[in-house]
């Protein structure tokens, strides 16, 4: 009998995941190049970079541009990102050449205010991110092999334990967090030695950006991330809640 395309693209995940099984601990000692290098090497055009467009995600971007033949971004895009977000994705795509993929929720503001209720954020922001952010990127994950993010394990306590390789069993996806051993500080010392734009924001007191309805300025001596959900307990959206297995 012969085998449908559903069940030929789960045997080649895995078999990824095989593939995985023996770098997941090395790749630990690798630098943030070396990671994006084997990325490349290992998932081609499967592999694609997630960004926010935080200063974290304009680093790997640039990174990625050096060691890989074709840069691959995509932005969940919620539709309620600030201006200056979306300028600076129009800025990077002008830098880099590129177009940057706006992967949209399958609900329209307008849709989901009238299936949930206006101001979902303000009753039930886990749902709305949910809506938004986390069921978009499963379903661009399922056309991907891999996917690179931005995250850093001193940004938060959910993020402490992140590996630079992790495999998602549940999606059959691997998770490359290239910079997770980077610091705030060798983040910005490689933004401004190589001159790179980022969100003018961040000179207003948002060190993190979100959404518009969810995202404040800090004030002096508050964490990094208080001004994301003020008013909620919540300090992330969800995408990078799965854990994954790690080497
Ligand atoms: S950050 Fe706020 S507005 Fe954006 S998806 Fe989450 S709850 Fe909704």
């Amino acid at each position: 009998m012969s085998e449908t395309t559903e069940q030929q693209k789960l045997k080649l995940r895995t078999d990824d995941w095989r593939l995985l099984d023996h770098v997941l601990a090395p790749a630990e000692n690798w630098t943030a190049e070396q990671v994006l290098h084997w990325a490349y090497e290992t998932f081609g055009q499967d592999v694609a970079i997630a960004s926010a467009f935080g200063p974290e995600g304009i680093v790997v971007i640039d990174i990625a541009a050096r060691v890989w033949p074709r840069l691959r971004v995509f932005v969940l895009d919620t539709s309620f990102l600030f201006p200056e977000t979306y300028r600076l994705i129009e800025q990077v795509e002008q830098r880099y050449g590129i177009e940057v993929e706006r992967v949209l929720p399958s609900l329209s503001p307008e849709e989901q205010a009238r299936t949930h209720g206006s101001e979902l954020w303000t009753s039930d922001p886990d749902l709305c991110c949910r809506i938004r952010k986390v069921e978009p990127l499963e379903r661009k994950l399922a056309h991907l092999k891999a996917w690179v993010t931005a995250i850093r394990r001193e940004q938060t306590s959910a993020r402490a334990d992140a590996r630079k390789v992790e495999w998602d069993p549940t999606l059959r996806v691997a998770k490359i967090n290239a910079i997770a051993d980077w610091t705030h500080d060798m983040v910005w010392s490689y933004l401004r030695a190589r001159n790179l734009p980022y969100n003018p924001l961040h000179d207003r007191n948002y060190p993190s950006v979100g959404c518009t309805h969810c995202t404040r300025a800090i004030q002096p001596g508050e964490a990094p991330r208080a001004g994301r959900w003020p008013g909620f307990e919540k300090r992330e959206c969800g995408i990078h809640s799965r854990r994954g297995e790690r080497g």
